[in-house]
Protein backbone atom coordinates (compact mmCIF):
# COMPACT_ATOMS: atom_id res chain seq x y z
CA UNK A 1 0.00 0.00 0.00
CA UNK A 2 2.85 2.25 0.42
CA UNK A 3 4.39 1.50 -2.74
CA UNK A 4 1.48 2.02 -4.70
CA UNK A 5 0.88 5.15 -2.87
CA UNK A 6 3.90 6.38 -3.66
CA UNK A 7 3.78 5.52 -6.94
CA UNK A 8 0.27 6.64 -7.45
CA UNK A 9 1.59 10.50 -6.36
CA UNK A 10 4.89 10.09 -7.70
CA UNK A 11 6.61 10.26 -4.71
CA UNK A 12 9.55 8.54 -5.73
CA UNK A 13 11.82 9.12 -2.83
CA UNK A 14 9.02 7.42 -0.45
CA UNK A 15 9.36 4.59 -2.80
CA UNK A 16 13.12 4.37 -2.82
CA UNK A 17 12.55 4.43 1.26
CA UNK A 18 10.17 1.85 1.10
CA UNK A 19 11.89 -0.99 -1.15
CA UNK A 20 15.42 0.04 0.66
CA UNK A 21 13.92 -0.65 4.06
CA UNK A 22 12.29 -3.96 2.58
CA UNK A 23 15.67 -4.86 1.10
CA UNK A 24 17.23 -4.52 4.30
CA UNK A 25 15.22 -6.80 6.92
CA UNK A 26 11.73 -7.29 5.56
CA UNK A 27 13.01 -9.47 2.65
CA UNK A 28 15.14 -11.51 4.45
CA UNK A 29 12.41 -12.42 7.14
CA UNK A 30 10.23 -13.22 4.22
CA UNK A 31 13.12 -14.66 2.09
CA UNK A 32 11.88 -12.14 -0.83
CA UNK A 33 15.05 -12.13 -3.04
CA UNK A 34 13.83 -8.76 -5.31
CA UNK A 35 11.52 -6.54 -4.90
CA UNK A 36 11.37 -4.41 -8.48
CA UNK A 37 8.45 -1.44 -9.68
CA UNK A 38 8.40 -1.13 -12.66
CA UNK A 39 6.31 1.43 -15.18
CA UNK A 40 4.08 -0.09 -18.09
CA UNK A 41 7.00 0.63 -20.45
CA UNK A 42 8.94 -1.90 -17.57
CA UNK A 43 11.39 0.67 -16.85
CA UNK A 44 12.67 0.21 -13.34
CA UNK A 45 11.58 2.72 -10.93
CA UNK A 46 12.50 0.92 -8.04
CA UNK A 47 14.20 -1.71 -7.24
CA UNK A 48 16.11 -3.70 -4.14
CA UNK A 49 19.51 -3.98 -6.32
CA UNK A 50 20.05 0.36 -6.80
CA UNK A 51 22.59 -0.68 -9.80
CA UNK A 52 19.11 -1.58 -11.41
CA UNK A 53 17.10 1.69 -11.91
CA UNK A 54 15.94 3.19 -15.27
CA UNK A 55 17.18 -0.13 -16.74
CA UNK A 56 14.14 -1.80 -18.83
CA UNK A 57 12.68 -5.51 -17.36
CA UNK A 58 12.63 -7.78 -20.76
CA UNK A 59 12.21 -11.46 -18.92
CA UNK A 60 8.84 -13.22 -19.91
CA UNK A 61 7.29 -12.51 -16.70
CA UNK A 62 7.33 -8.83 -16.66
CA UNK A 63 6.81 -8.45 -19.99
CA UNK A 64 3.30 -10.60 -18.89
CA UNK A 65 3.26 -9.22 -15.51
CA UNK A 66 2.72 -5.32 -16.96
CA UNK A 67 0.55 -6.34 -19.49
CA UNK A 68 -2.00 -8.47 -16.77
CA UNK A 69 -4.93 -6.65 -14.96
CA UNK A 70 -4.81 -9.26 -12.02
CA UNK A 71 -1.92 -10.40 -9.71
CA UNK A 72 0.44 -13.16 -11.17
CA UNK A 73 2.48 -15.95 -9.68
CA UNK A 74 4.72 -18.05 -11.54
CA UNK A 75 7.65 -20.55 -10.89
CA UNK A 76 10.96 -19.64 -11.77
CA UNK A 77 14.93 -19.10 -11.29
CA UNK A 78 16.42 -15.79 -9.84
CA UNK A 79 20.92 -16.35 -9.43
CA UNK A 80 19.74 -20.39 -9.70
CA UNK A 81 17.66 -19.69 -6.69
CA UNK A 82 14.08 -21.36 -6.83
CA UNK A 83 11.73 -18.56 -6.42
CA UNK A 84 8.32 -17.59 -7.07
CA UNK A 85 8.03 -14.48 -9.14
CA UNK A 86 4.93 -12.44 -7.65
CA UNK A 87 2.99 -9.44 -10.09
CA UNK A 88 0.92 -7.30 -8.85
CA UNK A 89 -0.91 -4.07 -10.58
CA UNK A 90 -0.19 -0.53 -9.44
CA UNK A 91 -3.52 1.87 -9.91
CA UNK A 92 -3.65 5.34 -9.29
CA UNK A 93 -5.10 6.27 -6.07
CA UNK A 94 -5.91 10.43 -7.39
CA UNK A 95 -9.39 11.37 -7.46
CA UNK A 96 -8.78 12.86 -11.04
CA UNK A 97 -6.69 9.96 -11.95
CA UNK A 98 -8.42 7.15 -10.03
CA UNK A 99 -8.03 3.55 -11.72
CA UNK A 100 -5.02 5.03 -14.09
CA UNK A 101 -2.38 2.09 -14.33
CA UNK A 102 0.75 3.56 -13.36
CA UNK A 103 3.19 0.74 -13.12
CA UNK A 104 3.63 -3.13 -12.10
CA UNK A 105 5.35 -4.42 -8.80
CA UNK A 106 7.41 -7.39 -9.15
CA UNK A 107 8.48 -9.07 -6.22
CA UNK A 108 10.76 -12.59 -6.23
CA UNK A 109 10.25 -14.70 -3.49
CA UNK A 110 12.44 -17.57 -2.30
CA UNK A 111 10.96 -21.28 -2.30
CA UNK A 112 13.81 -22.86 -0.32
CA UNK A 113 11.89 -22.52 3.04
CA UNK A 114 9.01 -22.82 2.09
CA UNK A 115 9.96 -26.20 0.77
CA UNK A 116 11.41 -26.88 3.73
CA UNK A 117 8.67 -25.93 5.82
CA UNK A 118 6.73 -28.15 3.50
CA UNK A 119 9.17 -31.01 4.03
CA UNK A 120 9.15 -30.58 7.85
CA UNK A 121 5.10 -30.79 7.36
CA UNK A 122 5.48 -33.53 5.20
CA UNK A 123 7.71 -35.39 7.95
CA UNK A 124 5.27 -34.55 10.63
CA UNK A 125 2.57 -35.92 8.93
CA UNK A 126 4.12 -38.99 8.07
CA UNK A 127 5.26 -39.46 11.95
CA UNK A 128 1.77 -38.90 12.79
CA UNK A 129 0.50 -41.04 9.88
CA UNK A 130 2.88 -43.90 11.32
CA UNK A 131 2.12 -43.47 14.99
CA UNK A 132 -1.87 -43.37 13.69
CA UNK A 133 -1.17 -46.63 11.97
CA UNK A 134 0.65 -48.42 14.49
CA UNK A 135 -2.14 -47.56 17.78
CA UNK A 136 -4.42 -48.50 15.10
CA UNK A 137 -2.66 -51.57 14.14
CA UNK A 138 -2.35 -52.75 17.56
CA UNK A 139 -6.13 -51.82 18.38
CA UNK A 140 -7.18 -53.51 15.69
CA UNK A 141 -5.39 -56.70 17.04
CA UNK A 142 -6.38 -56.69 20.16
CA UNK A 143 -10.22 -56.06 18.69
CA UNK A 144 -9.10 -58.42 16.43
CA UNK A 145 -7.99 -60.95 19.09
CA UNK A 146 -10.60 -60.57 21.58
CA UNK A 147 -13.77 -61.05 18.88
CA UNK A 148 -11.81 -63.54 16.36
CA UNK A 149 -8.52 -65.09 17.67
CA UNK A 150 -9.95 -66.14 20.86
CA UNK A 151 -13.08 -67.46 20.01
CA UNK A 152 -12.29 -69.37 16.86
CA UNK A 153 -8.98 -70.88 19.40
CA UNK A 154 -11.94 -71.98 21.93
CA UNK A 155 -13.76 -73.56 19.55
CA UNK A 156 -10.71 -75.49 17.86
CA UNK A 157 -9.88 -76.50 21.51
CA UNK A 158 -13.34 -77.69 22.12
CA UNK A 159 -13.28 -79.38 18.70
CA UNK A 160 -9.98 -80.97 19.65
CA UNK A 161 -11.50 -82.13 23.03
CA UNK A 162 -14.45 -83.82 21.53
CA UNK A 163 -12.48 -85.66 18.93
CA UNK A 164 -10.35 -87.07 21.85
CA UNK A 165 -13.77 -88.51 23.18
CA UNK A 166 -14.44 -85.99 25.53
CA UNK A 167 -18.09 -86.30 24.26
CA UNK A 168 -19.14 -83.55 26.95
CA UNK A 169 -16.64 -80.98 25.83
CA UNK A 170 -18.65 -77.65 24.66
CA UNK A 171 -17.94 -73.60 23.44
CA UNK A 172 -18.81 -71.16 26.01
CA UNK A 173 -20.42 -68.43 23.70
CA UNK A 174 -19.90 -64.74 24.04
CA UNK A 175 -21.63 -62.31 22.45
CA UNK A 176 -23.75 -62.43 19.43
CA UNK A 177 -22.01 -62.21 16.08
CA UNK A 178 -21.27 -65.05 13.37
CA UNK A 179 -18.66 -66.98 15.65
CA UNK A 180 -20.97 -67.25 18.55
CA UNK A 181 -23.61 -68.38 15.78
CA UNK A 182 -20.78 -70.83 14.91
CA UNK A 183 -20.23 -71.93 18.88
CA UNK A 184 -23.78 -72.56 18.82
CA UNK A 185 -23.40 -74.95 15.96
CA UNK A 186 -20.92 -76.62 17.07
CA UNK A 187 -22.72 -77.17 20.29
CA UNK A 188 -25.89 -78.16 18.85
CA UNK A 189 -23.97 -80.79 16.97
CA UNK A 190 -21.58 -82.31 19.85
CA UNK A 191 -25.10 -82.67 21.61
CA UNK A 192 -26.19 -84.54 18.90
CA UNK A 193 -23.31 -87.00 18.56
CA UNK A 194 -23.11 -87.33 21.92
CA UNK A 195 -26.72 -88.46 22.20
CA UNK A 196 -26.45 -90.86 19.19
CA UNK A 197 -23.20 -91.82 20.67
CA UNK A 198 -24.18 -93.11 23.97
CA UNK A 199 -27.06 -94.80 22.40
CA UNK A 200 -24.79 -96.53 19.58
CA UNK A 201 -22.46 -97.50 22.36
CA UNK A 202 -25.50 -98.94 24.34
CA UNK A 203 -26.35 -100.90 21.06
CA UNK A 204 -22.92 -102.32 20.41
CA UNK A 205 -23.32 -103.45 24.63
CA UNK A 206 -26.24 -105.00 23.37
CA UNK A 207 -25.31 -106.85 20.24
CA UNK A 208 -21.73 -107.54 21.88
CA UNK A 209 -23.71 -109.54 24.92
CA UNK A 210 -25.91 -111.17 22.14
CA UNK A 211 -22.95 -112.02 19.94
CA UNK A 212 -21.29 -113.63 22.60
CA UNK A 213 -24.03 -115.68 23.60
CA UNK A 214 -24.62 -117.14 20.22
CA UNK A 215 -20.91 -117.43 19.42
CA UNK A 216 -21.08 -119.90 22.86
CA UNK A 217 -24.51 -121.76 21.66
CA UNK A 218 -22.40 -122.03 18.14
CA UNK A 219 -19.39 -123.47 20.35
CA UNK A 220 -21.25 -125.69 22.01
CA UNK A 221 -23.22 -126.47 18.96
CA UNK A 222 -19.98 -127.45 17.49
CA UNK A 223 -19.02 -129.54 20.41
CA UNK A 224 -21.85 -131.36 20.00
CA UNK A 225 -21.62 -132.06 16.54
CA UNK A 226 -18.66 -132.85 16.94
CA UNK A 227 -19.30 -135.53 19.76
CA UNK A 228 -22.71 -136.63 17.61
CA UNK A 229 -20.34 -137.53 14.29
CA UNK A 230 -17.79 -139.31 16.53
CA UNK A 231 -20.33 -141.28 19.10
CA UNK A 232 -22.39 -144.17 19.52
CA UNK A 233 -25.80 -142.81 20.58
CA UNK A 234 -26.65 -146.35 21.87
CA UNK A 235 -23.65 -146.95 23.64
CA UNK A 236 -21.76 -143.39 23.90
CA UNK A 237 -18.75 -145.10 23.03
CA UNK A 238 -16.62 -143.72 19.76
CA UNK A 239 -18.40 -144.85 16.53
CA UNK A 240 -16.80 -147.38 13.53
CA UNK A 241 -15.61 -143.67 11.54
CA UNK A 242 -13.67 -142.19 14.71
CA UNK A 243 -12.04 -145.57 15.29
CA UNK A 244 -11.06 -145.84 11.82
CA UNK A 245 -9.42 -142.54 11.90
CA UNK A 246 -8.07 -143.21 15.21
CA UNK A 247 -6.82 -145.87 14.45
CA UNK A 248 -4.67 -145.35 11.11
CA UNK A 249 -3.42 -142.34 13.39
CA UNK A 250 -2.17 -143.88 16.23
CA UNK A 251 -0.74 -146.83 14.18
CA UNK A 252 1.55 -143.98 12.27
CA UNK A 253 2.50 -143.11 15.53
CA UNK A 254 3.26 -146.09 16.82
CA UNK A 255 5.87 -146.64 13.70
CA UNK A 256 6.94 -142.93 14.07
CA UNK A 257 8.13 -143.33 17.80
CA UNK A 258 8.86 -147.19 17.46
CA UNK A 259 6.17 -148.21 20.38
CA UNK A 260 3.73 -151.02 20.19
CA UNK A 261 -0.13 -150.46 19.85
CA UNK A 262 -2.66 -153.45 20.75
CA UNK A 263 -6.16 -154.11 19.02
CA UNK A 264 -8.48 -155.91 21.11
CA UNK A 265 -11.72 -156.48 18.98
CA UNK A 266 -14.80 -158.15 21.04
CA UNK A 267 -18.18 -160.11 20.32
CA UNK A 268 -21.12 -160.93 22.44
CA UNK A 269 -20.93 -164.95 22.24
CA UNK A 270 -24.53 -165.88 21.70
CA UNK A 271 -26.42 -162.46 20.99
CA UNK A 272 -29.14 -163.53 18.63
CA UNK A 273 -30.59 -165.80 21.59
CA UNK A 274 -30.41 -162.88 23.67
CA UNK A 275 -32.59 -160.85 21.40
CA UNK A 276 -34.89 -163.82 20.44
CA UNK A 277 -35.49 -164.12 23.76
CA UNK A 278 -36.12 -160.68 25.89
CA UNK A 279 -36.48 -158.82 22.49
CA UNK A 280 -34.04 -156.36 20.46
CA UNK A 281 -34.65 -153.13 23.74
CA UNK A 282 -33.39 -155.56 25.92
CA UNK A 283 -30.89 -156.75 23.68
CA UNK A 284 -29.95 -152.44 23.56
CA UNK A 285 -29.83 -152.29 27.09
CA UNK A 286 -27.07 -154.98 27.13
CA UNK A 287 -24.84 -153.33 24.94
CA UNK A 288 -25.15 -150.38 26.87
CA UNK A 289 -24.09 -151.69 30.07
CA UNK A 290 -21.11 -153.47 28.15
CA UNK A 291 -19.91 -151.12 26.76
CA UNK A 292 -20.00 -149.11 30.09
CA UNK A 293 -17.97 -151.97 31.80
CA UNK A 294 -15.79 -152.41 29.09
CA UNK A 295 -15.29 -148.53 29.61
CA UNK A 296 -14.57 -148.66 33.16
CA UNK A 297 -11.96 -151.42 32.92
CA UNK A 298 -9.55 -149.84 30.58
CA UNK A 299 -7.38 -146.72 30.95
CA UNK A 300 -7.93 -143.29 30.08
CA UNK A 301 -5.90 -143.23 27.35
CA UNK A 302 -7.24 -146.84 25.72
CA UNK A 303 -10.41 -146.09 23.22
CA UNK A 304 -13.07 -147.61 23.30
CA UNK A 305 -15.13 -148.12 20.17
CA UNK A 306 -18.51 -149.93 18.95
CA UNK A 307 -17.76 -151.51 15.62
CA UNK A 308 -20.97 -152.23 14.61
CA UNK A 309 -23.49 -154.48 15.94
CA UNK A 310 -22.78 -156.66 19.00
CA UNK A 311 -18.91 -155.90 18.15
CA UNK A 312 -16.77 -153.48 19.70
CA UNK A 313 -12.83 -152.81 19.56
CA UNK A 314 -10.55 -151.18 22.36
CA UNK A 315 -7.22 -149.71 20.51
CA UNK A 316 -4.18 -149.80 23.93
CA UNK A 317 -1.94 -147.09 23.27
CA UNK A 318 2.20 -147.92 23.89
CA UNK A 319 0.92 -151.72 24.88
CA UNK A 320 2.36 -154.56 23.70
CA UNK A 321 0.63 -158.37 23.19
CA UNK A 322 1.64 -159.19 26.59
CA UNK A 323 0.26 -156.47 28.30
CA UNK A 324 -2.98 -156.59 26.03
CA UNK A 325 -3.63 -159.99 27.04
CA UNK A 326 -3.51 -158.98 31.06
CA UNK A 327 -6.07 -156.09 29.95
CA UNK A 328 -8.14 -158.22 27.67
CA UNK A 329 -8.52 -160.56 30.40
CA UNK A 330 -9.27 -158.39 32.93
CA UNK A 331 -12.26 -157.38 30.37
CA UNK A 332 -13.40 -161.00 29.94
CA UNK A 333 -13.47 -162.00 33.68
CA UNK A 334 -15.61 -158.25 34.17
CA UNK A 335 -18.22 -158.91 31.55
CA UNK A 336 -18.47 -163.12 32.68
CA UNK A 337 -19.15 -161.52 36.35
CA UNK A 338 -21.12 -158.25 35.56
CA UNK A 339 -24.56 -159.50 36.01
CA UNK A 340 -27.51 -158.59 33.12
CA UNK A 341 -31.09 -159.11 32.98
CA UNK A 342 -32.22 -162.37 31.67
CA UNK A 343 -28.69 -163.64 31.04
CA UNK A 344 -29.41 -166.84 32.48
CA UNK A 345 -30.86 -167.98 29.60
CA UNK A 346 -28.10 -167.59 27.93
CA UNK A 347 -26.33 -171.06 26.56
CA UNK A 348 -23.93 -170.99 29.11
CA UNK A 349 -25.95 -169.25 31.88
CA UNK A 350 -24.08 -166.18 31.78
CA UNK A 351 -23.53 -163.06 29.30
CA UNK A 352 -19.71 -163.71 27.85
CA UNK A 353 -17.90 -161.82 25.27
CA UNK A 354 -15.12 -163.86 22.92
CA UNK A 355 -11.82 -161.64 21.96
CA UNK A 356 -9.34 -161.21 19.27
CA UNK A 357 -6.37 -159.62 19.72
CA UNK A 358 -3.15 -158.22 17.37
CA UNK A 359 -0.77 -156.00 18.10
CA UNK A 360 1.45 -153.53 15.75
CA UNK A 361 4.28 -154.11 14.42
CA UNK A 362 4.49 -157.74 15.54
CA UNK A 363 1.47 -159.15 13.94
CA UNK A 364 0.74 -156.33 10.95
CA UNK A 365 2.30 -152.91 9.13
CA UNK A 366 -0.68 -151.26 8.41
CA UNK A 367 -4.16 -149.78 10.61
CA UNK A 368 -6.10 -152.71 7.89
CA UNK A 369 -4.06 -155.28 8.07
CA UNK A 370 -4.30 -155.02 11.90
CA UNK A 371 -7.89 -154.88 11.98
CA UNK A 372 -8.17 -158.33 9.74
CA UNK A 373 -5.47 -160.02 11.90
CA UNK A 374 -7.66 -159.20 15.71
CA UNK A 375 -11.16 -160.20 13.72
CA UNK A 376 -9.19 -163.78 12.47
CA UNK A 377 -8.07 -163.92 15.97
CA UNK A 378 -11.54 -163.14 17.05
CA UNK A 379 -13.36 -165.72 15.01
CA UNK A 380 -10.48 -168.29 16.29
CA UNK A 381 -11.92 -167.62 19.70
CA UNK A 382 -15.54 -167.56 18.59
CA UNK A 383 -14.69 -171.65 16.92
CA UNK A 384 -12.54 -172.78 20.07
CA UNK A 385 -15.12 -172.53 22.39
CA UNK A 386 -16.04 -168.69 23.26
CA UNK A 387 -15.61 -166.94 26.21
CA UNK A 388 -12.27 -166.48 25.37
CA UNK A 389 -9.14 -164.49 23.89
CA UNK A 390 -6.94 -165.38 20.96
CA UNK A 391 -4.40 -164.18 19.33
P1 LIG B 1 -21.87 -165.62 18.08
O1 LIG B 1 -21.41 -164.27 17.89
O2 LIG B 1 -21.53 -166.10 19.46
O3 LIG B 1 -21.42 -166.54 17.06
O4 LIG B 1 -23.43 -165.63 18.10
P2 LIG B 1 -24.33 -164.46 17.71
O5 LIG B 1 -25.73 -164.80 17.93
O6 LIG B 1 -23.90 -163.26 18.53
O7 LIG B 1 -23.96 -164.24 16.25
P3 LIG B 1 -24.59 -163.41 15.07
O8 LIG B 1 -23.56 -162.50 14.55
O9 LIG B 1 -25.19 -164.38 14.17
O10 LIG B 1 -25.71 -162.49 15.69
C1 LIG B 1 -25.49 -161.20 16.08
C2 LIG B 1 -26.74 -160.66 16.58
O11 LIG B 1 -26.58 -159.42 17.24
C3 LIG B 1 -27.74 -160.43 15.46
C4 LIG B 1 -28.49 -159.19 15.88
O12 LIG B 1 -29.82 -159.43 16.14
C5 LIG B 1 -27.79 -158.74 17.10
N1 LIG B 1 -27.54 -157.33 17.06
C6 LIG B 1 -26.65 -156.73 16.28
N2 LIG B 1 -26.70 -155.39 16.53
C7 LIG B 1 -27.64 -155.19 17.48
C8 LIG B 1 -28.15 -154.04 18.13
O13 LIG B 1 -27.75 -152.90 17.89
N3 LIG B 1 -29.07 -154.21 19.08
C9 LIG B 1 -29.54 -155.45 19.39
N4 LIG B 1 -30.50 -155.59 20.34
N5 LIG B 1 -29.10 -156.52 18.77
C10 LIG B 1 -28.15 -156.42 17.82
MG1 LIG C 1 -21.22 -160.71 15.70
MG1 LIG D 1 -22.02 -162.52 18.53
Amino acid sequence: IDITSSMASNRIEDLDKIIHRLGEKELELLDISSVVVVDQARRVMGHTDQTRYGSIMNDPFAKRATRADESLIQRGTYFDKDLLWVSMPVVSGFKNKRGLRWGTIIAGMGLERVNKKILNLAIEGLVIMILTIAVSAVIASTVLHRQLVRPVRLLADSAKDFASGKMDSRVTIEGRNELSLLGFVFNDMASRIQVHTLSLEDKIRERTVQLQDSNNQLTDANIRLEELATTDALTELFNFRYFKEYLALEVRRSQRLNFATSLLMLDVDHFKNYNDTHGHPAGDDVLAQLAAVLQETIRNTDVACRYGGEEFVVILLDTTKEQAKFVAEKIRSNIESTKFEGEEKQPNGVLTVSMGLATFPDDASTDDELIEEADRALYRAKRTGRNKLSC
